[in-house]
């Protein structure tokens, strides 16, 4: 990490020096157990946690100076100490001051579902020419997002990020502080409606993104989604729609599922291409188009891009293909909306090489939408032929019940993890297929630890 000066930091911050040490910090963290020595450390209030409270522990980790909002803290005189009235938004201010001294491309993704997989794609495309920093993990909120900028470092040639957001405004602000340069937009589907009350803000919400991409950048839109595909209007950069219906400049054509990846062909310009990806399902080959549109645009040749898209690993419980035993899981347990439920279902019914068995939990903070689209999920599997439905939860409830009314004979409702790992044990043959499914509260993945 870079060096920061406490000048600085104060001038940046509009923060006060209430003691100065020393002039300089070796970087910025926020954690007190992961500080290196000589750092900065940033006490920021979380929900549960308040950093303030760890100035003794970060210190002896290291620190060589505090940014606090608090008075009467005892702190030793050898630690500089710049105070300011709100820590966050002094951390997010040196972050976006750090990130304005970089003139590489950055890469900002958004999306009702598919950031992080979208993330994770278009670094692995760009890294195939490019040093690239990128967002780990799920850090996509407003304190994930300026500890990522923080990482910038002179070797990055390019960044890719995730921004997340729980409400209208949030994206504006991260996109505030991280500049990007070119914006993608995955599509926007149910996920939080709890929270925005309707698909209009959550559209609107996620547009901040394309508004926030100056002139002379590029933003890259699903034509395949309606609300993404209204985004144009908003933006006053160069817009490349990608998608596999509607026209549009970077498209996936004659798709094919094979073994545990997809191959396709990409067609682009007068040419085209093929490729292949280690992911399965639908929504994976959007995914992988916004990464190669972000690819194009930067200049990289197409066997870049092929190269690239080979060296992606989905995050864990994304529709990870896994083995237990004689039975095919596909763990999507990470979480679960309305549109991700549908691509699930779609990649059941596209992989099983046998019985197809969907195991489901509750989609959560779905609001007065709530049991219409769990039972619309009963009617889809119902549809797409799967052999065994098995739900927790009392809204996946509606899922069985309605798989049931539509004809699917073994639809099983059941109380916890442990009934139903017991009820697939006396059921489950050898080559059957398993899709492990529910929002990240119903913690889906515990069946498979009963079931081993
Ligand atoms: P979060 O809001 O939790 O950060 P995210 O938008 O980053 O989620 P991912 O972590 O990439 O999304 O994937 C979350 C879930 O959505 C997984 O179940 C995944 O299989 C599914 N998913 C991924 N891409 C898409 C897509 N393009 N359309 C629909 N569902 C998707
Ligand atoms: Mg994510």
């Amino acid at each position: 990490m870079a060096a920061f000066n406490v000048d600085e930091i104060g001038r940046v911050t509009g923060g006060s020096i209430a003691n100065r040490a020393g002039s300089d910090f070796t970087g910025v963290a926020t954690d007190s157990r992961t500080i290196r020595a000589g750092n900065l450390f940033v006490a920021i209030a979380g929900e549960r946690f308040d950093g303030h409270n760890f100035i003794e522990q970060a210190v002896l980790n290291g620190a060589a100076g505090v940014l606090i909002s608090r008075t009467g803290l005892n702190i030793p005189a050898n630690v500089s100490v710049i105070a300011v009235p709100d820590t966050l938004k002094a951390y997010q201010a040196i972050a976006a001051w750090h990130r304005a001294k970089f003139t590489i491309p950055l890469v900002a993704v958004t999306g009702s579902n598919g950031k992080t997989t979208t993330k994770d794609f278009t670094a692995a495309v760009l890294a195939s020419r490019f040093s690239v920093l990128k967002t780990q993990a799920n850090y996509n909120n407003e304190i994930g997002l300026p500890f990522t900028l923080l990482q910038l470092a002179s070797g990055h040639q390019a960044a890719v990020v995730e921004m997340g957001m729980r409400g209208l405004g949030e994206i504006r602000e991260l996109a505030f502080l991280a500049r990007p340069t070119i914006g993608i937009v995955t599509n926007v589907g149910e996920t939080h409606l709890e929270l925005l009350g309707s698909l209009d803000n959550i559209a609107a919400a996620k547009a901040e993104l394309v508004e926030a991409i100056p002139a002379d950048g590029v933003v890259i839109l699903n034509a395949d989604n309606d609300y993404v595909r209204a985004m144009q209007s908003k933006s006053s950069a160069r817009v490349v729609f990608y998608g596999i219906q509607h026209p549009c400049q970077v498209r996936a054509a004659n798709i094919i599922s094979k073994g545990g990846g997809t191959v396709f062909d990409c067609v682009w310009e007068q040419t085209g291409f093929t490729v292949e990806i280690p992911a399965v399902g639908r929504h994976n080959v959007y995914n992988a188009l916004a990464a190669i549109a972000a690819g194009l645009e930067l200049g990289l040749s197409t066997a870049e891009i092929k190269a690239g898209l080979t060296l992606f690993t989905p995050g864990a419980m994304r529709l990870s293909m896994e083995k237990l035993g004689k039975y095919h899981i596909i763990n999507d347990a990470y979480n679960a909306s309305p549109m991700s439920m549908a691509a699930a279902i779609d990649t059941l019914k596209e992989v099983a090489p046998g019985r197809r068995i969907a195991v489901l939990g509750d989609m959560l903070e779905l609001g007065a939408i709530a049991v219409d689209a769990h039972c619309e999920a009963g009617r889809k599997l119902a549809e797409s032929g799967v052999d065994i439905v098995v739900t927790i939860g009392p809204l996946a409830a509606h899922i069985a019940q309605t798989a049931r009314l539509h004809g699917v004979a073994a639809a099983r409702v059941c109380d916890s993890h442990q009934q139903a790992a017991e009820y697939l044990r006396a059921i489950l043959k050898p080559e059957d297929t398993i899709l492990l499914k529910g929002s990240r509260g119903m913690k889906m993945e515990k069946i498979l630890e009963k079931l081993s």
